[in-house]
């Protein structure tokens, strides 16, 4: 065991404080990474503000994480030290399951085990990337193009994948109809990707407030939904629409949206149920949907992906010591577009 520097939430209330953890010795198939950035996830502050479940106390959060990589396990092959790597949402998974077998591990049937606070196929609960270092599986330890700038590659590793993978899915490419909802960490990545994937795409925010960012990252218009009238003229207008927000939206204003075989995709995760009036999924041949990260090999080529097409995510390089300020600042939506800490300085 080795005890390493991190920050950790000790309650629901409390603020992150800095202290030490346990990482597991590497054993024949690990890699243990020296962290160099972590970005900071919604998730993260749902979770250690027990908004998604009962929490084991104290707990290092963080599941966007770059390093290097310093020693590795007698058995490993995918990866050698000095090696620039990453870890995403998930560590592990049973590797039996048919979504396993098909790659697909984010939707194991057995439960992926998650980077933070889950339990591990040897017992343990698992501390994500707000940490000076990890130890990881090295099929879950994704390869980090050196072209990605560094600081910013990190949020690729949940922002990146959660919204790469269903604009893959969806067979988003040259002349699709795209149009995002919300413009946050994951609705800018999500427009440059779309963007780099040669599709149309429109930006659908409260307000006007980010125009010129959407524009920026390549969007062809930014609609705000505040405005009534922006229903009625991108009526039957989108493929696909790409719902990044997690708060309680008018479904059926959104599916109205959606040409003749649309399909409306939450990535976002709303606490309460949403309702729709399934006519309007009748009408046109509409689906309503969702989609969750993606699985290890499709999350490499999403790097691969950015690396090849130069995206990376904006982000806002922060100290260790100012993450409890940054949860606020991502409550307060005051962030353009993605905290990313200096584990430097933990
Ligand atoms: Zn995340
Ligand atoms: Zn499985």
């Amino acid at each position: 065991m080795r005890t390493v520097d991190a920050y950790a939430a000790t309650s629901a209330t409390e603020p992150l404080i800095k202290t030490t953890i346990e990482r597991r010795d590497v054993g024949a198939k690990d890699v243990r990474i020296d962290i160099a950035y972590a970005g900071i996830c919604h998730s993260d502050i749902h979770t250690v503000k027990e908004e998604w479940g009962q929490v084991t106390y104290p707990l290092v959060v963080g599941h966007e994480i770059v390093g290097v990589v310093a020693e590795v396990g007698s058995e490993v092959t995918k990866h050698a030290v000095g090696d620039r790597v990453g870890v995403g949402c998930m560590v592990n998974s049973c590797r039996k399951c048919e979504n396993c077998l098909a790659g697909e591990e984010n939707y194991c049937l057995e439960g992926n085990v998650g980077t933070y606070g889950a339990v591990d196929r040897d017992g343990t609960i698992t501390q994500g990337g707000y940490s000076t270092e990890v130890v990881v599986d090295e099929d879950f330890v994704l390869r980090v193009p050196e072209s990605i700038p560094y600081e910013a590659a990190a949020p690729l590793l949940c922002a990146g994948i959660t919204t790469y993978s269903p604009l893959h899915h969806w067979n988003v490419g040259e002349g699709t109809k795209v149009a995002v909802v919300g413009m946050g960490g994951l609705g800018h990545m999500a427009v440059k990707i779309a963007v780099a994937m040669g599709a149309e795409v429109t930006v659908l925010s409260q307000t006007l407030a980010k125009q010129d960012d959407s524009l920026r990252y390549g969007a062809k218009a930014h609609f705000a939904t505040k405005d009534e009238a922006t229903f009625e003229t991108l009526a039957r207008t989108f493929d696909v629409i790409i719902n990044t927000v997690s708060a309680k939206l008018p479904i059926d204003a959104y599916l109205g949206l959606l040409r003749r075989n649309g399909s409306l995709v939450n990535v976002g995760a709303p606490a309460e149920p949403l309702s729709l009036n399934v006519f309007n999924l009748l009408g046109g041949r509409r689906s309503f949907s969702g989609s969750m990260i993606g699985g290890i090999r499709e999350t490499q080529e999403m790097l691969d992906f950015c690396a090849e097409h130069g995206i990376a995510p904006e982000i806002e390089l922060i100290e260790a010591a100012r993450v409890n300020e940054a949860y606020e600042r991502v409550l307060s939506s005051d962030v353009r577009y993605r905290f990313v800490i200096d584990a430097a300085t933990i």
